[in-house]
This record gives structure tokens, sequence and C-alpha cells, in this order.
């Protein structure tokens, strides 16, 4: 379904997706551009809660979507610090990881503000379709109430989420909870990440829990897993899971007042990532994966795209509205190379070896006693997918001299084909970096 060439747009971006990826409207908007947003539902209404470091909300600020004082009136919670805690290990402490707690209905609500103010024309609880696109422009058929509409514009920017078609990858992680009342916490510290029982069923149960308002907890139970392996009914099995073994983790008689969940797309990079058809279609958000495979930690993703992304749009938009031949820079698709050398640690993650259940809780507490040894900047640094790739061989180093059943473990998890590929892939990526780094 592509448009009729030299056929006139409605609007130069489309953005498809009205939820975290609101965020790019009010920013295109306010570099000159006519923005619209397609949303099966409301755009802007958060069905989740969000946590990130002060370093990484900034962001917000910098980019001219908010204030310091707005930011700070969309805060619910800043912790001394967070922890990680392994069943049968110990316990280790980071500083500035998701230590703040956002309001994410109210930030999204601000974004949607923000973007009406600036003309950007929205189109709620109108269902994207299809989308075809070709070098001169997208066209993308929608249904809204009984009839359907066709939209064109220069570019599309697929903010789907899992559920955009080409957001296919190899690994989900589905997580369920919410915030809750009557639990036992500390308000002051973070539970980054936690496990109450080794490997059952094939599957490491990791909890999280960040306070939030007043005698509020956000409490999440997940797990990573092949895509293959969740089917429909994976979030009420959860569910299940959860209420079951939540004394495990949190004491008190807690009350959910607020269920979140959600499928959190991940991708090994081991194999073919989510790739759009056409460079007029870019992925953004969960549909574009480029967020951790480790930590699934979208928002502090789109937080650090949310320049590169605006910028890189306005640039192809004028390029195209002097009819030329615009390309998009590299750096909309670019991935960091860290993600690369974690991917494989995520597949072990979903992919755990079943003879021996305690082994990945001997190998995390191994891991990230490693890195809380390799100082503060280190730690924070994986978790916000900031480390280089050096220094995560070096962490790879200490840990399997720390634990070297590491190696039979990983190759028992991941096969020989793919330890071969994550390795070249690895080795490549580094290379790439060197000469760019020397090139610079
Ligand atoms: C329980 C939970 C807690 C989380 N906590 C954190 C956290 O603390 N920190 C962090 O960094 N990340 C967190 N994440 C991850 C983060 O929420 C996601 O990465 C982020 O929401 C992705 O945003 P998105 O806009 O790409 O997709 P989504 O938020 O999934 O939004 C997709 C939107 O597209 C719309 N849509 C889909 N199909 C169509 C269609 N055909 N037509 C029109 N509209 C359509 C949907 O209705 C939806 O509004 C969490 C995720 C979950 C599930």
């Amino acid at each position: 379904m592509p448009p009729p060439p030299g056929g006139t747009v409605d609007f130069d971006v489309l953005l498809l997706g009205g939820g975290l990826s609101l965020l790019y409207a009010p920013l295109l908007a306010a570099r000159g551009l006519r923005v619209a947003v397609v949303e099966q539902h409301r755009a802007g209404q958060a069905h989740r809660e969000w946590n990130a470091s002060w370093a990484e909300l900034q962001a917000l600020v910098q980019d001219g979507l908010l204030d310091q004082a707005a930011l700070e009136g969309l805060l619910l919670a800043r912790y001394q610090h967070g922890v990680c805690r392994w069943h049968g290990g110990g316990e280790q402490q980071v500083r500035g990881v998701l230590d703040c707690a956002v309001d994410a209905a109210a930030l999204l609500q601000l974004a949607r503000q923000r973007a009406e103010a600036q003309g950007v024309t929205f189109f709620d609880a109108c269902r994207c379709l299809a989308v075809g696109a070709n070098d001169s422009g997208v066209r993308v058929l929608c249904r809204r109430d009984a009839g359907e509409l066709c939209l064109r514009a220069r570019l599309v920017l697929d903010g789907r989420g899992a559920q955009s078609p080409y957001g296919q990858t190899d690994l989900i992680c589905p997580t369920v909870g919410g915030v809750m009342e009557g639990l036992r916490f500390d308000p002051r510290v973070g539970d980054i990440l936690a496990t109450t029982q080794h490997v059952e069923d094939g599957r490491q149960y990791i909890w999280e829990g960040f306070p939030g308002r007043a005698g509020q907890i956000a409490i999440y139970l997940f797990y990573y897993a092949p895509r293959r392996s969740v089917g429909p009914g994976a979030l009420q099995a959860l569910y299940e899971r959860f209420f079951a073994t939540l004394s495990q983790f949190k004491s008190g008689r807690g009350e959910l007042v607020r269920p979140t969940f959600g499928l959190i797309p991940g991708w090994s990079r081991l194999c073919r990532g989510p790739a759009a058809p056409h460079q007029r279609i870019v992925l953004v958000g969960d549909a574009a994966a480029r967020h951790s495979p480790l930590t699934f930690c979208g928002f502090g993703a789109t937080l650090r795209s949310l320049q590169p992304v605006s910028q890189g749009i306005a640039a192809f938009v004028a390029s195209d509205r002097l009819g030329g031949r615009p390309v998009l820079p590299a750096s909309l698709v670019d991935d960091r190379p860290l993600h690369t050398a974690t991917g494989a640690l995520a597949r072990v993650m979903a992919q755990p070896p079943p003879n021996d259940p305690a082994a990945l809780n001997t190998l995390l507490n191994v891991a990230f006693g490693t890195l809380e040894e390799m100082g503060n900047e280190a730690f924070a640094a994986l978790l916000q997918d900031r480390m280089a790739l050096g220094q995560f061989t070096e962490f790879l180093q200490q840990t399997s001299k720390r634990f070297p059943q590491v190696y039979p473990l990983v190759w028992r998890s991941l096969g020989s084909a793919a330890l071969l590929r994550w390795s070249a892939a690895v080795g490549t990526s580094w290379l790439r970096h060197r000469v760019r780094w020397r090139a610079a």
C-alpha cells in the first residue's frame, strides 16, 4: 500500500503508538515538523511505573521538554541506593541506578499537553492496520470508529511496542506486579534485582521493588524467556506465582492497588533483530528493542535516544522537503557495542541449564560481586548500558576466574554455534569500536 509517487503528505511524521514513545512528539514539533500521533486507545495514558537515574532523567530537561522544577515535580521517590540480592548468595549495593521513581502518567500527560500546544494532531481510538512505504513517502491505513482512515506522511515512527509487526525479537520478558500497599520496606532503598528461589521449570524468577508514594511500593516479578516459549496465558500464570511467592520477597499483608504488567521484547543480538522494511519507517522504543537485553530498561534507553532521534528525523525531513534524497543518519539505527556482549548473557538467563538449578544464582552472585569490587562507576555503567567493551571483557575475565564453571554453564545454555557467533560478534564490535575511536 505505498503512496502514489509525488503525492502530497498530510504530516511530516506519523507516530504510531502513544505510549512512552509519545515523548518524541513534542520534541519533533518543537523542531518545526508537522506531527500526528495514532493510538488505538488514548495517547499519553501510562499503564506502567518507570524508574531511571537522575542523570538519565536530565535528558528531559536538556531536550527542552521540561524544566528542572517540573522534573522534580514528577518524582515519586528518590533512594539512597539500590541492592541486588541472590538466593543462597549475598547482597550488592549500587548508587545512581534506577534510583528515581517517576510518575509515568503525569510525565506522559505533560508530554501530550506540550505536543498539543505545539500543534501535534492526535488520532485517539484509532488503530493502525497497515503501513506501506516507498521512496516518496508512507501511507498508513487506520480504523477509527466504524470507518477507515488513510494518512500520508514523509516518515513513520513505529512506537507500537511489542505489537509492532516489525519488532520481532528472540527474547521476551513477561513482567507482572504493580503498586502495592501494606508491605514492609525501606523507602530509601530500591530492590533492583532479587531472587528468592533457584531455577524452577527452566525459569529464573526475579523480583524488583521500587518504593513510590508514601506507603506504596511497585513490585514486579519477571523472567527471561525465548519468545517462542511464551504463549497466551503467560502473564496470568505469572500473576498466580506472584501472589503465591510474594511473601518470600516482602513481608506484610500486601494489597495490589494498581496492577501493571506487560511483555517486554528483548533481542540477544545473536540473530537478526527488529528491522523495518523501508528507511521511511523508523522503529523506536520496544518495537526497536535497542535497549539492553539484560536489564530491559526501555525507559532509560528511550531517554538516551530522544536527542539523536529527534535531531536525525528533523534533518531527514528538512532534506525531504527540499526534494533531496534523504538518508537516515546511522545513529538512528545504531546499537550499543555493549549489547552485543550482554545479549549472550540474556540468552543464558532465558535458557538456564536444567540439570543444576542453583548454578545461575551462584553465577549471578559472583558476577555482581565482581561488579561491586570494580567500583560503583563500573557497576552502574553495566546496568545503564554505558560500560566500554574493554571493561566488560575485564569483568568477564574476573568473573570466570572466580567461577570457572561459567564456561560449561554458558556452553550448555548457548550451544557451540551461538557461542561462536557471539565471540565473533563481540570481536568485530570491539574492533569496529576501536577503529572509530582511533579515527575520532
Ligand atoms: C511492568 C513494567 C515495568 C517497567 N518498568 C520499567 C522501569 O522502571 N524502567 C525502564 O526503563 N523500563 C521499564 N519498563 C519497560 C518500559 O515500560 C517499556 O520499555 C516502554 O513502555 C516501551 O515504550 P513504547 O512506547 O515503545 O511501547 P509501549 O509503552 O508498549 O506503547 C505502545 C503503544 O502503542 C499502542 N499500539 C499498539 N499497536 C497499535 C496499533 N496497531 N495502532 C495504534 N496504536 C497501537 C499501544 O496501545 C501502546 O499505547 C517496564 C515495563 C513493564 C511491563
